[in-house]
């Protein structure tokens, strides 16, 4: 089921319409500020109405996203460090008593 935006070319209300058929005859909608005639509604491309595969939203958001995230999360830790620390904080330990 289509759903259509309108955008009010006056004040730029949007409104959304369901359509049952792509071929059905749409009467446009009143802007939604009650203005009447004298606001002009014209049809947008509804960002709703696309399509997306959950791999398209990802790779999308991951190109939008992806370098903001990083930056937010740090550089990644370093496990080598801790390994040597771990290792020479082991050598400090007194000998095991059995
Ligand atoms: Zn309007």
């Amino acid at each position: 089921m289509p759903l259509y935006e309108y955008q009010c070319t006056a004040c730029g209300a949007r409104t959304e319409i369901f359509v049952r058929r792509p071929t059905d005859d749409v009467r446009v909608p009143p802007c939604p500020s009650g203005a009447g005639e004298a606001h002009r509604m014209v049809r947008v491309v509804s960002v709703f109405a696309r399509h997306l595969t959950l791999k398209d939203k990802i790779a999308e958001a991951e190109a939008k996203w992806g370098k903001e995230v990083d930056a937010a999360m740090g550089p990644p830790p370093d496990v080598g460090k801790y390994a040597r620390r771990y290792e020479q904080l082991a050598k400090d330990l007194p000998p095991r008593r059995e």
